[in-house]
């Protein structure tokens, strides 16, 4: 089959969905690999080493989805990009479908099948395959380099002969894929790490990686620790008890991460403007659930800004994108990872198999039907 990656058209957006080594793993099962001109420009790959890699370069997206069978990109497909798709054709991308119906309902009427890497299930056979890990993976790890940089002081302890320097004291909320590499980097910076999330198994990783967990004095078992492995709505009782701990925590804190999502909500307002005020001047926050609301009350989706008392709240939604060349990497491998799995017999034949718990799960349009949302996995 022929296998195409269309170029980004978002504004800002610097990934590709496949990658010079990508394309040659591609090629391995027997594909042919397609890439639209400049399309891996902004994330460090030419055209020229596409075309080392064997792979042909299109000069634009209609000519590319002309040419194509499987069509790869990284976003959710804009309108005119849906308008390219055939019957008989699949897509492979993020896509959102239960925050964007109409674009599935768009992607069903031309025919094509849509895979949304977003769709992935998250058991242990897929994790090659989950980009939403891999993504969360990189923003954790920026988000603290973006604190770095907008912090003026060292994140380590130093004893020097021009004086005693303490620690950075960071703390990282919410503990799933984003917080957990969040709080890797911050303490190889040499910082003081804390960190909360309202799953308390996820106490013992926080605390392996050299943070400590924030307890909270809480009766029952712990509120919103919920169904599955992730995290639930807190009552109103919990929520104050969380709150008032933040609020004692905020003067002492010089860097605060907050990851916290529950999965299909905006994101819980944890951090409010009192604890912001209460914070010193030059601390930084970093807001990663910026796009779905903020936790931190006074985020500014896609700015950073100073307030009055001198904190930086960073609300940018694009952290992956400013790691482009690791992000294309990663996501193109989880990209070449679902093709293996389409094509078994590694033969360049693409078989799509709605009985296999990964490709169903993600399979959001096929045959003409919308087949979002899956039935549950059989398999763990
Ligand atoms: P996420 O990005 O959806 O959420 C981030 C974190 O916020 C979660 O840890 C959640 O518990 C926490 N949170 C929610 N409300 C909070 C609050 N009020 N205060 C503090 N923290 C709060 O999380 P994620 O990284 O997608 O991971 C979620 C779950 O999925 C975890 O159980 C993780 O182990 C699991 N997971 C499994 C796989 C796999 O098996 N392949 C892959 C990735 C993640």
């Amino acid at each position: 089959m022929r296998i195409g990656a269309l170029r980004e058209t978002a504004g800002g957006e610097a990934r590709v969905a496949m990658t010079p080594a990508s394309a040659g793993d591609i090629r391995k099962l027997g594909h042919v690999c397609l890439i639209e001109a400049g399309a891996g420009e902004a994330s460090g790959f030419s055209d020229e080493m596409y075309r080392a890699a064997g792979v042909e370069v299109v000069t634009d997206a209609a000519a590319l989805a002309q040419a194509s069978d499987v069509v790869v990109k990284v976003r959710p497909p804009e309108p005119d990009e849906v308008a390219l798709l055939r019957e008989g054709q699949t897509l492979v991308s993020f896509f959102y479908p239960s925050s964007s119906p109409e674009l599935l309902e768009a992607a069903r009427a031309t025919g094509a099948t849509v895979i949304a890497m977003d769709m992935v299930p998250r058991i242990s056979r897929a994790q090659k395959m989950d980009a939403l890990s891999s993504m969360a993976n990189i923003a954790g790890y920026r988000a603290v380099i973006e604190a770095g940089a907008n912090f003026g002081r060292f994140f380590t302890g130093q004893v020097t002969a021009a004086g005693k320097v303490p620690p950075a004291q960071v703390l990282v909320v919410g503990a799933g894929v984003a917080g957990l590499a969040a709080i890797g980097t911050a303490v190889s910076l040499g910082a003081v790490v804390h960190a909360f999330d309202v799953r308390p198994e996820v106490a013992e990783q926080i605390e392996s990686m050299g943070a400590s967990f924030v307890f909270l004095e809480f009766e029952a078992t712990q509120d919103g620790a919920a169904t599955g492995g992730y995290a639930a709505p807190s009552s109103p009782e919990f929520r104050e008890k969380q709150l008032a701990k933040f609020r004692e925590l905020a003067p002492q804190m010089d860097i605060v991460i907050t990851t916290a999502l529950i999965p299909g909500r905006p994101a819980p307002v944890l951090w409010t403007r009192d604890m912001v005020v209460a914070m010193k001047p030059g601390s930084v926050i970093v807001d990663l659930a910026a796009e779905r609301g903020g936790n931190c009350e006074l985020t500014v989706p896609d700015e950073k800004f100073v307030t009055p008392n001198g904190v930086t709240i960073v609300g940018y939604t694009d952290f992956p994108s400013r790691m482009a060349a690791q992000a294309s990497t990663l996501y193109s491998t989880n990209i070449r990872h679902m093709l293996t799995d389409l094509t078994p017999a590694k033969d360049g034949l693409i078989v799509h198999d709605m009985e296999d718990d990964v490709i169903r799960g993600a399979t959001v349009v096929h045959g003409g039907a919308i087949t979002w949302p899956p039935p549950p996995p059989k398999v763990k």
